[in-house]
């Protein structure tokens, strides 16, 4: 048969269009973390990814690629509109992330959230062997496990979400909170990334459906459901070497050449989203530059903002913010060739961003609130030399596993500025001693052991071997 053992559904698939042209669009495999860790296995288990290819209303063909089969969902403009920047970026977004943004709610929305997330059901079911494991990703596709449960109640079904699980107090704002966590609980096993986002689910689940639960245990319709946090992490040793290539060390060379050979590079690196604090980490620098303080003297700010959402208003207006806030930063503190802020809103490829890790003294992390935050561990995982600072907001997933960071509350803005001012004067030992604890951790706990976590314990592999001993 040509059904296959192991699927797993996201919103996206992983990989790139490209139109061609002569009118065809052309596949290209665009190399996320995810793709990275389940690509062997996938490979190995003659496994299936089932995504939208990021372009409405192109109809494609099921393809081959290195033994995984790709199947492409096509989404109409008004599905994308609806249920991809609507419900998903516009009402759970915000909302997951302790409503740092108003989210807006709206029928039709969750209406087309509903029907998308049945398409995808639909399509993992067809393609689904007897008895395969079935991955869903993220908060676009939490009804996913309930409506593939109904159509094949053989399946082993397993959902992570990348993003927070908030509390109560904001969950229970959703009009159509019962029907997603009756959704989630159509999974065997529910992955967080934090032991607190597992906790509130079950503690939602006990409140708004009376389900029993013992610790991460839960008892719904027959069935023992399991929940819990599998951290998620980066591809670490092959970001490690790609550090230690002499073309990244000669363009981290060139780039710090380029910015005039400052004494000290700050650095950020995010998705232009209003969750990531890159404003408040632009103002803490201004009120050091404004105060005169040594530590920012002959200091430059690099800020690369990938776009992100932008036909949405929010993205819009945080987007403006920021640039205004450069824009009077150089006015008021550069010199002619000599900005404060070097600010690049563009997508920037892995290598080129390895540099700016390499180069960069202090890597500035300050999401007002962050599932993970890959950056951190990517700066990390780059410091092949020991040394740099990691400033980290302690409201991201990362901060939990790099406690050795400089860890800062965002909404504090002297925190934020004394941290940076600490990151900036710290000496080469203190800060050697803080980034061979991280290195530790990021180098022992990769994607693939993220990834062999839970489909262990979603297959039961663990449970069969405790038995068995
Ligand atoms: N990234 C990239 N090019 C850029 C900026 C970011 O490839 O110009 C990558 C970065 O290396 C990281 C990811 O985008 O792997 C961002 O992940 P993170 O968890 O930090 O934030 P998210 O965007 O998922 O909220």
């Amino acid at each position: 048969s040509d059904r296959v053992d192991l699927i797993v559904v996201a919103n996206r698939l992983p990989f790139d269009l490209e139109p061609q042209p002569d009118g065809t669009t052309k596949a290209r495999q665009a190399p996320g973390g995810l793709v990275t860790a389940l690509e062997p296995i996938l490979s190995h288990r003659h496994g299936a990814w089932i995504g939208w290819p990021g372009t409405a209303d192109v109809e494609l063909e099921a393809t081959t690629t290195d033994d995984l089969v790709l199947h492409p969902l096509r989404l109409s403009a008004e599905e994308v509109d609806l249920y991809y920047e609507g419900f998903s970026n516009a009402t759970l977004w915000p909302l997951y992330h302790d409503a740092v943004a108003d989210s807006e709610y709206h029928r039709e929305w969750w209406n087309a959230y509903e029907r998308v997330n049945e398409r995808f059901a639909e399509r993992a079911a067809e393609v689904a062997a007897e008895g395969a494991t079935v991955w869903v990703h993220d908060y676009q596709l939490q009804l996913v496990p309930q409506m593939l449960r109904r159509r094949r109640p053989d399946l082993r079904i397993g959902f992570f979400l990348h993003i927070p699980f908030p509390p109560a107090e904001l969950f229970n704002r959703l009009p159509w909170r019962t029907q997603i966590l009756a959704g989630l609980l159509g999974a065997d096993l529910i992955g967080f990334q934090l032991p607190g986002g597992s906790r509130n689910f079950v503690r939602l689940a006990r409140t708004l459906l009376g389900v029993p639960s013992n610790g991460g245990e839960l008892q719904w319709e027959g069935r023992r459901i399991r929940a819990g946090a599998f951290p998620i992490s980066i591809d670490s040793a092959a970001q490690s070497a790609l550090a230690a290539t002499p073309q990244v060390h000669a363009e981290a060379r060139r780039l710090r050449s380029d910015l005039g050979n400052p004494r000290k590079i700050i650095l950020g690196v995010d998705r232009l989203d209003y969750t990531k604090g890159i404003d408040i980490r632009l103002r803490a620098f201004g009120e050091l530059l404004a105060e005169g303080d040594p530590a920012v003297q002959d200091t430059v700010l690099v800020q690369i903002a990938t776009p992100s959402r932008e036909r949405l208003q929010s993205y819009k207006a945080a987007r403006e913010d920021i640039e205004r806030t450069v824009g009077a930063l150089n006015g008021d503190y550069g010199r002619i060739g000599r900005p404060a802020v070097h600010y690049l809103h563009q997508s920037l490829p892995r290598q080129e961003l390895a540099a700016f890790y390499v180069a960069a003294d202090v890597m500035a992390v300050t999401p007002l609130r962050d599932g993970m935050n890959l950056v951190a561990k990517e700066y990390v995982a780059c410091r092949v030399d020991g040394g740099g600072v990691l400033l980290l907001s302690e409201f991201t997933g990362a901060a939990r596993e790099l406690k050795s960071a400089l860890l800062v509350n965002p909404y504090d803005a002297d925190g934020v500025k004394d941290a940076l001012r600490t990151a900036l004067t710290t000496s080469a030992v203190q800060a050697r001693r803080r980034m061979r604890t991280l290195r530790r951790q990021v180098l022992t706990h990769d994607v693939d052991r993220w990834a062999a976590a839970f489909l262990s314990e979603l297959e039961g592999t663990r449970d069969r071997l405790a038995e068995a001993r």
